[in-house]
């Protein structure tokens, strides 16, 4: 698909990714199994067998556990995962749902739902919104979607001082709708109205790219390593202070990026004692 060429595609494309950050109620429907195996509890709808859940996780769950180690390790509370057998049981169980829905988590339960068939980067996705919400619950918008962004585009098949690409979305909106990602002021969205579609969609990719050039910097590793002992914290504390001349400074910088971006970089100051 040409992105550059369809502009509606693109819409399409980021609306998926960010209607699953949604929260819905959800009831164990009648004929669901429970299942305990290593890394999770598991909820699988009917007709789904536990030899299934096991033959899926086998090849799912070691990227996601690299994902874990490298971004979240003090998490060690075992995840619930909701498993639909695939996008249209998906659909046809949550009817209220968005018709162009992937996956989503579940705030209240602290649960991912997704089908079984959904690609890799959905589940990482979903599972990144999951960890970030044990580490801090009420982490802005701007930092809970676009560390999912960030995570969802993110290759466990390189090292984690190794290059990574900026997920192909975001670059299109830093190469076409530039100003729609700069920011004026150090405002990140706190939150989205999902009514008003057009804003959310640009502060989804904002959040995004914005994310992606902190990593570039070793910045959301340090976010990261921050976070446990300061769940409450703002996200960008231990990196500006809270100083209104190093927040002013963090804007340019980004800036700057927007003009000159590197879609495939790797993380400045990682090393022996800043792994990430
Ligand atoms: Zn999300």
């Amino acid at each position: 698909m040409n992105f550059r060429q369809n502009p509606t595609v693109l819409a399409t494309l980021l609306l998926v990714f960010l209607v699953q950050c949604r929260g819905y109620s959800y009831r164990l429907l009648q004929g669901w199994n429970r299942y305990e195996v290593d890394c999770c509890y598991v909820e699988a709808e009917e007709g789904i067998s536990l030899d299934q859940v096991n033959s899926e996780l086998q090849w799912k769950w070691p990227e996601i556990q690299i994902i874990h180690d490298r971004f979240f390790p003090d998490v060690d509370s075992k995840p619930v995962l909701v498993l639909y057998k695939n996008q249209e049981s998906y659909r046809a169980q949550l009817g209220d749902l968005p018709q162009n829905l992937l996956a989503h988590y579940e705030l209240q339960r602290r649960a991912i739902h997704v089908p079984l068939d959904a690609p890799a980067s959905v589940w990482r996705h979903e599972m990144a919104h999951r960890y970030l919400h044990e580490l801090s619950p009420s982490a802005p918008f701007w930092f809970q979607e676009g560390l999912a962004r960030f995570i969802q585009g993110y290759s466990t098949l390189a090292g984690p001082c190794d290059r990574q690409s900026m997920e192909g979305e975001l670059q299109q909106w830093v190469l076409q709708r530039k100003t729609d990602v700069a920011i004026k002021t150090m405002e990140l969205p706190g939150n989205v109205d999902f009514k008003d579609m057009p804003e959310a969609l640009k502060k989804s990719a904002l959040s995004g790219v914005f994310v992606y050039f902190l990593w570039t910097r070793g910045d959301l590793q340090r976010i990261l390593r921050y976070l446990p002992s300061n769940p409450k914290a703002d996200p960008l504390y231990p990196i500006t202070g809270g100083e209104r001349g190093r927040m002013e400074e963090l804007r340019q910088r980004y800036l700057d990026f927007l003009e000159n971006p590197v879609f495939q970089a790797a993380p400045a100051k990682c090393g022996a004692d800043a792994a990430s």
